[in-house]
Parts: C-alpha cells; sequence; structure tokens
C-alpha cells in the first residue's frame, strides 16, 4: 500500500484548534448551555487521537447527580422554551447555523484529529450541521398537520403538533457531531430541550460544540437548560433511557444498544428513535457503468475506514462481470494512501482504537475459517508513522452471503465480494437476506433492473439508490433503516414529527351538540 508521509505541523494545528474551540486540558462534566459543571472528585477520562496516539485533552466523566442537575435545569428551560413562537426559535438555530460556518475548518479538524476520518470527511460532516440548520430553519415555519372535514354540522376538525419535551440524544463515534445536530437542531425548532450524552470515545467534539452554541446562547439572552451536553458512558445512556421524564430517546449506535435502550424506553412506554448498525449491499449488474460503480464502492468501502453506518460491506456482482470488478479492485486497493487523516493526500485513516483493530483481525480470521478468501489487505500497518497500531490496510473477501460474519457487521473496512447469477432478483434475495436493512444501492443501466430493485419486492432497506453508492446521504431525505437497524429516522422530510405531540382538535361553532356517528343521547330535564 501506498504510504503518505506526514509533514504537517500538526501539534500547532490541534493546539490552535482546541484554543479557538474552547476545549481546555481538562473539561467539564456536563453543561447546561451558559454553565458549565461536575461534581468534585469525579472520574476524568484522556482522550488520545486514533491518529498519533497524541492526548488531546481529558473529560470528566459526569455522575448520577450530574445527570439530575441538567434533567431539572431542562424542565425548566422547556417551560420557556416552547412559549417561544417556533420561527423565534428558528432564529436561534439560524445564528447557530453561523456560528457553525465560522467555525467549520477548526471543527472539521477536530473531529478528524479526535474519531480518525479524513479532513475532507471532517468538514463534511460540518457542512452536514450547517445544512441542517438550514433545513430546520425553514422547517419552523412549517410545522404543519392536516385539516380534515367534520361529518357534523358547524364543527371543524383539524390536528396539530405540540412540543414533546426534553430529547434525550445518544450518540455514536463514527459521526461525532452530525447526528446530534440532526437531532437537536430539528428538536429545537419543534419546542423541546436537548439532552446529549456523547459517545465515550470522541466527547471533545462534543465539548466543542457547546462552547459554539454557548456563543448563541449568550448573544440572545437565554436561560440555561435548552442545549445541555452530559459526558458519560453507557450508565448515563441507560439513565436517559429508563428516566420517564424523557419523552423521547433518540439513541445512534450498535445494535446491541439500541435493543437495550429500545427495551428500557420501551417498558415505560416511551418514545425511542433508533439508529442502528448497517450491513449494506451494492449490487452490480451485467448492465452496470463498471467505472462508476467501483469508485462508489471503493468510497463506500474504504471510506472512513469502514467506519460509516452506511458502509458498504458486500458487493453482490453478477458472474458475468465479476472477475473484471474483482481485478479493477485489486489494482485499486495497493494505491490507496493510508495515513494521518489530518494530510491532505490521505484517504484511509485509522480505526478508533485497537479494540476496532482486534474484531477486524478477529472477523477477518473467522470469515476464512468459514471459507472466505481473502484477496488482499487485513494488515496492521508498521513503522514510525503507523506505531500506534491503529492503521489497516482495507481487506477483500470471496465470500457466500450466509457466512456467519457476512451476516455481522464488522465496524472496519472489510468488503465481501459475493456472486450471483441469473436475473436481477437473485441479487435482490441476497442483498437482502441479512438482519439489518440501513442503506443499499444498485449499479445498472438497465430500467428494468434499476426499477425491480426499488418496487414493493426490491430492496427492503431504508435507503436504496440507484447509480449512487450506499455512503453520502443528503440531509433533506428522512435517514434509517428497517429490521436490526431500528427502525428510526431522522433529518430531512417529515422526520421532524417525531420530536412533537400530535393532537386532534374538534370545535363547534354551532348552537347544537350532535353526537359522532348520528348517536342519539337525549337528556330529559
Ligand atoms: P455503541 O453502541 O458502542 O455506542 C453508541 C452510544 O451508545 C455511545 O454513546 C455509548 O455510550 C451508548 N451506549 C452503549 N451502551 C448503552 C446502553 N446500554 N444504554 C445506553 N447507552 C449506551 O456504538 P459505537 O461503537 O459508538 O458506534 C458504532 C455503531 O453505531 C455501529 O454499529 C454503526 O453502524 C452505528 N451507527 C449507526 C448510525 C445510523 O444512523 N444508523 C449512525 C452512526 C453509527
Amino acid at each position: 500500500m501506498k504510504q503518505t508521509i506526514d509533514e504537517l505541523p500538526l501539534t500547532k494545528a490541534v493546539t490552535d484548534v482546541l484554543h479557538q474551540l474552547g476545549v481546555k486540558d481538562i473539561n467539564p462534566a456536563y453543561s447546561t448551555g451558559l454553565a458549565w459543571g461536575g461534581q468534585e472528585g469525579c472520574t476524568t477520562k484522556e482522550i488520545y487521537s486514533p491518529a498519533d496516539g497524541n492526548l488531546i485533552a481529558s473529560v470528566n466523566m459526569a455522575t448520577a447527580e450530574d445527570y439530575e442537575q441538567v434533567v431539572k435545569q431542562a424542565e425548566e428551560a422547556f417551560k420557556v422554551w416552547r412559549k417561544m413562537p417556533a420561527p423565534k426559535r428558528g432564529e436561534i438555530v439560524r445564528q447557530i447555523g453561523n456560528k457553525l460556518r465560522e467555525h467549520k475548518e477548526a471543527l472539521g479538524k477536530l473531529v478528524s484529529y479526535e474519531m480518525g476520518k479524513i479532513l475532507q470527511e471532517g468538514l463534511g460532516e460540518v457542512q452536514e450541521m450547517i445544512d441542517i440548520c438550514d433545513f430546520a430553519v425553514g422547517l419552523s415555519r412549517q410545522l404543519h398537520g392536516y385539516t380534515m372535514h367534520s361529518e357534523r354540522p358547524q364543527h371543524r376538525m383539524y390536528e396539530q403538533y405540540h412540543p414533546l419535551g426534553i430529547v434525550g440524544v445518544i450518540s455514536a463515534f463514527n459521526f461525532p457531531v452530525a447526528v446530534w445536530s440532526w437531532n437537536a437542531m430539528l428538536a429545537a425548532v419543534c419546542g423541546d430541550v436537548v439532552i446529549w450524552k456523547p459517545s465515550e470515545k470522541t466527547p471533545l467534539t462534543a465539548v466543542a460544540c457547546q462552547h459554539i452554541l454557548r456563543e448563541v446562547l449568550t448573544e440572545n439572552e437565554l436561560p440555561e437548560g435548552i442545549f445541555n451536553l452530559v459526558i458519560g458512558d453507557a450508565e448515563i445512556g441507560s439513565l436517559m433511557a429508563n428516566d420517564t421524564r424523557i419523552p423521547l430517546v433518540s439513541a445512534t449506535g450498535s445494535t446491541r444498544m439500541g435493543k437495550k435502550v429500545g427495551e428500557a424506553v420501551g417498558a415505560r412506554l416511551g418514545k425511542s428513535l433508533l439508529e442502528l448498525g448497517g450491513n449494506n449491499a451494492i449490487i452490480i449488474t451485467e448492465h452496470a457503468d463498471l467505472e462508476m460503480a467501483l469508485r462508489a464502492v471503493v468510497f463506500g468501502a474504504v471510506g472512513t475506514c469502514g467506519q460509516r453506518c452506511t458502509s458498504t460491506r458486500r458487493l453482490i456482482i453478477h458472474e458475468n462481470v465479476y472477475e473484471q470488478v474483482k481485478e479493477r479492485l485489486l489494482k485499486i486497493y495497493p494505491s490507496l494512501p493510508i495515513g494521518h487523516p489530518l494530510s491532505n493526500t490521505t484517504l484511509v485513516g485509522p480505526l478508533i482504537d485497537k479494540d476496532a483493530v482486534k474484531a477486524f483481525q478477529n472477523a477477518l480470521e473467522a470469515v476464512q475459517q468459514e471459507g472466505g478468501n481473502l484477496l488482499i489487505g487485513g494488515e496492521v500497518l508498521e513503522g514510525e508513522q503507523y506505531a500506534i497500531g491503529t492503521y489497516v490496510t482495507p481487506a477483500i473477501v470471496e465470500a457466500e452471503n450466509h457466512y456467519h460474519m457476512v451476516q455481522e457487521e464488522t465496524f472496519a473496512p472489510i468488503l465481501y465480494l459475493i456472486k450471483y447469477s441469473g436475473d436481477v432478483e437473485n441479487a435482490i434475495e441476497l442483498q437482502n437476506g441479512v438482519k439489518q436493512g440501513l442503506s443499499s444501492s444498485i449499479f445498472s443501466t438497465n430500467l428494468l433492473e434499476t426499477e425491480a430493485f426499488l418496487s414493493h419486492w426490491g430492496s427492503d432497506c431504508g435507503i436504496a439508490n440507484v447509480n449512487i453508492g450506499t455512503s453520502g446521504a443528503e440531509i433533506g431525505g428522512a435517514f434509517g433503516g428497517e429490521k436490526d437497524t431500528g427502525g428510526g429516522r431522522e433529518s430531512g422530510s417529515d422526520a421532524w414529527r417525531v420530536y412533537m405531540r400530535r393532537q386532534t382538535n374538534t370545535i363547534n361553532y354551532g348552537r347544537e351538540l350532535p353526537l359522532a356517528q348520528g348517536i342519539k343521547f337525549d337528556i330529559m330535564d
């Protein structure tokens, strides 16, 4: 593999970024928007970059008492925030979007350095935050319900949407800031207040976001408690899941986590929005434009070092073009520049930590035991610039769809090549033949194939693309997946509805009191 030499004055660049974003050497355990807090003597967690192993900064971990403080503050803030007209809340979100524009470069760099995705993707993630702010501003003038005709004379019926209350957001390490903004900005214009528990692997970008928000909250003299941050691990997440004061918990992460959160929230009849693991496939038919398909496959499989929920994990290729696709991939993979994510020439950064490297190696070993044929990759890179041990070479394995490892989501750059024959229905069956249902795509220039893929007997995923890869969704559409992916939808379209409670209203503007369904109930007096 081609290895990039890191020539950036990185230490200086990162120090400047931390300074600009207000990240200190040790950061407090929680924030209620303006104030920061935390118990004395709590645990402190050091956060190291997966890029070079350097200590970036530390965070204090919130205790149950800290959490309690935050919830109380959020409850108070909700009473104020819900009374502000939605377009005025939209104005606050517009200003947050503008602040993010100002800090895009710095926040993008910190995302890249803390999480390990390449700078282009770090900047893209911040752009996604800006885009959702713009979307939410427009939405703040459109939180609409239907009107219906009543069966009773001089009656009017309509429905309206009201704020829910506190929205709990639990986020994953791989999109450390965008997922929060998808939830928080919509929830905010809907009149909700938000408590965010970021991934314990990437809390510093969350701290940075909170500092950015703080400027807007201060400038607008808003109270504490509208946008809250609690730094903690699964225990804090679990407190949120079990807390009846939080009507909606939006949780992004592994299916294992989603099942626990879903069960806890369900047991108290709360609402959950679950965005969980994927096992996404691209189908390449014999009618595909192969050059286009290959570009999408490589971005999908190795982008973010295979750590996107929408990463391409399975490639289902028609037997007539199978060898050609395989050969081309085997030429492209060795030329992929692997290196420091902040280096301009890098396309593949590190995995998040050594546990992820272990999971990558274990998966490759297990799939080979099942009969998989490792064609390329799978090494852990060595040498001075890779000394931290988080850099791997993306792997390609010939495999069968039913293999246990192929059925699982390994959060690493492993691409399984699966051959199909016959017509596109066989490929669709393979594509649907996993537990997860997030993203899917087909490369074909044949209308009969692409329409079959999109039909009611086609892809069973929440996202189905034609001649576009599985990853890189736009915020305008609703994002989420079926089956083990959890069924939640967030971001665009009408995903906002989950952040509100729905109310049907019937108004009588006559002088009679007719009952629905013509029921007679005359009171004698
Ligand atoms: P993870 O499940 O380990 O952790 C995610 C978050 O859940 C963290 O904040 C963690 O502290 C919290 N958590 C863990 N156990 C919990 C529990 N029992 N109760 C409450 N909270 C708990 O996931 P990860 O390793 O951070 O992220 C990778 C996973 O996330 C992958 O499976 C990926 O596909 C998925 N993901 C899905 C989407 C999507 O939109 N579908 C987006 C990003 C990531």
